[in-house]
């Protein structure tokens, strides 16, 4: 496959696999303090990066590509409120869109359309990251930071993966 590509592709798996570390890290913050329904939500979302990170590690190999593994980061490990939790995921997930906007120029670029069609996938994705995060922040920011209403917000988070 076009190596220039390749090179960007790779870094995209560990961009995806620092959102998984990063939401890990959410998730062990939660648990510290006792969202157990937010960490379970974060949990969820590191298996979801997970898989991404897959999805383009696999795309590299039936490309006849060679997957090469970056560094990850040391994450965030202090997330503050409820509010600020979310504030940081969806700013995060407008990062990842940006890059994976990026990926998808230089796919164009480089006429290289295999990877254009593969990105269609990561792109509608992104549409739904973002909506999904910014509509949980609005909801957290409306709940505050302690008392019942929380807890019931805890307790929504929990069911993620229950239906779908
Ligand atoms: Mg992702």
């Amino acid at each position: 496959m076009n190596k220039t590509v390749e090179t960007a592709i790779n870094e995209q798996i560990k961009h995806e696999m620092d959102s998984a570390y990063l939401y890990l890290s959410m998730a062990a913050y939660c648990e510290s303090k006792n969202l157990s329904g937010f960490a379970h939500w974060m949990r969820k979302q590191f298996e979801e990066e997970m898989g991404h990170a897959l999805r383009l590690y696999d795309f590299v190999i039936d490309r006849g590509g060679r997957v090469l593994l970056n560094a990850i980061e040391k994450p965030t490990a202090d997330f503050g409120a409820p509010a600020e939790i979310f504030k940081k995921v969806l700013e995060h997930e407008q990062k990842v869109t940006g890059l994976i906007n990026k990926l998808y120029e230089l796919a164009v670029k480089e006429s290289d359309y295999p990877t254009q069609v593969e990105l269609h996938w990561f792109i509608k994705e992104q549409v739904e990251e973002e909506k999904s995060a910014s509509s949980i922040l609005e909801q957290v920011k409306m709940v505050g930071e302690h008392g019942p209403a929380l807890h019931r917000m805890d307790r929504i988070l929990a069911r993620r993966g229950e239906q779908s």
